[in-house]
């Protein structure tokens, strides 16, 4: 990973990296844009950094104010490394997804423990050579924030899975009727998205504390069950609402520091970096 350099002036201690209906900057009070170059590039928008109780939160737009970016083009390294140059030790993505099973019903939230990648043109690593790192994917999320998330989404009487198997899909496509089959019935696969990789990964490089608060917005082509845009776009409105108020909820709770007994994270490179 190239040197990190800190903007001036700005810094935040958790980042939020909004999917598909998360864009509202007003998420933090007083915001302020901010411009991150990063050597890999430009991250998908201007970051915006504020409070949420007090606490230093970054915002940034996966897919760009507009959804201008599409899932394949998003320029994932830029994204991270822009996050942890304004200082982020926790990243929560929020994100909607699709279900591959019926007990995941459409207004649920997932927070996943597990993925199968099956993305296939991406950048998917800080370290492209002559340095090389393989770091430990067996257990993707860090397992603190996981269990904070699942807690705060708890205490706001929402349902929630505690854990789940996203499968990452290339896109910009919906995966055939086929494929949908083969993901539920032969991978075992919970939900379904296009974001997950390799912004997951990414983080764990960059020594992240890093999970995800998925939401569940229809049944994936398996069901054969079809849904109209207007009731995926009704789950998703009511969804944003909910993840907010989990947000709000979970972010005043986070330690200063991740704590090196509740998880690894902050270590990752220590057994990965050869
Ligand atoms: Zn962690």
């Amino acid at each position: 990973m190239e040197a990190i350099v800190k903007p001036s002036g700005a810094s935040a201690r958790v980042a939020i990296i909004g999917g598909s209906g998360l864009y509202d900057p007003g998420i933090v009070e007083d915001p302020v844009e901010v411009k991150v170059a990063t050597p890999y590039g430009n991250p998908s928008d201007s970051i915006i950094v504020g409070r949420v109780s007090g606490v230093p939160v970054a915002f940034l737009p996966r897919h760009g104010r507009g959804h201008k970016i599409p899932p394949h083009m998003i320029n994932y390294r830029a994204n991270i490394y822009a996050l942890k140059a304004l200082g982020a030790r926790w990243v929560v993505s929020v994100s909607a997804v699709g279900s591959l099973r019926w007990d995941y019903k459409p207004g649920d939230f997932v927070v996943p423990d597990q993925f199968i990648d099956m993305t296939k043109r991406r950048d998917y690593t800080f370290y492209d050579g002559p340095v090389t790192v393989h770091v430990s994917m067996a257990d993707p999320f860090c397992e603190d924030l996981r269990r904070r998330l699942v807690e705060a989404t708890k205490s706001l009487g929402y349902t929630v899975h505690d854990r789940g198997t996203y499968l990452c899909i290339e896109g910009p496509r919906f995966s055939t009727r086929a494929e949908s089959r083969l993901w539920r019935d032969v991978f075992k696969a919970d939900i379904i998205g296009m974001t997950l990789v390799p912004e997951v990964n990414l983080a764990c490089e960059a020594q992240m504390c890093y999970a995800t608060l998925a939401m569940v917005t229809d049944y994936d082509v398996w069901a054969e069950k079809p849904v109209t845009a207007e009731e995926v776009e009704r789950v998703m409105t009511e969804n944003v609402r909910r993840a907010r108020e989990v947000l709000y909820k979970l972010i005043p709770s986070l330690p200063e520091e991740p704590s090196h007994e509740a998880c690894s994270c902050c270590r990752a490179l220590e057994y990965g970096a050869i």
